[in-house]
């Protein structure tokens, strides 16, 4: 997706404008990223270019915990802060057996 659509598309939920982070870029489109509602702080998958703006509950759960593994690591920490919490209480038990394995890596390293 191009930028400009960022202006023109907002969170089918509140209405309220998106933040956006780009993961991967081929000139000026987006091809992988994320939108992240200032408002309610949902998220929104952009894959293969593509954004997916529909409402979470309507969207398939393995394939953003997919999407969320992988990209984790890329999202502004400011916008990962805000996420977080909305993340693990969708996911509940899944995501947080994703993300430990990074966690437990940094303390074995900090304290290693
Ligand atoms: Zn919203």
């Amino acid at each position: 997706m191009k930028d400009e659509l960022l202006e023109i598309i907002c969170c089918p939920i509140c209405k309220g404008d998106f933040q956006f982070c780009a993961f991967e870029r081929i000139e000026d489109e987006i091809v992988t990223g994320a939108l992240v509602c200032s408002k309610c702080v949902q998220f929104y998958p952009i894959s293969d270019g593509i954004p997916n703006i529909l409402p979470e509950d309507l969207r398939d759960t393995d394939d953003d915990i997919l999407f969320i593994k992988r990209w984790k690591k890329e999202f502004p920490k400011e916008i990962w802060e805000l996420l977080k919490e909305n993340l693990m209480k969708r996911f509940k038990n899944e995501l947080p057996q994703a993300v430990p394995k990074v966690q437990k890596m940094k303390i074995f390293n900090l304290s290693s």
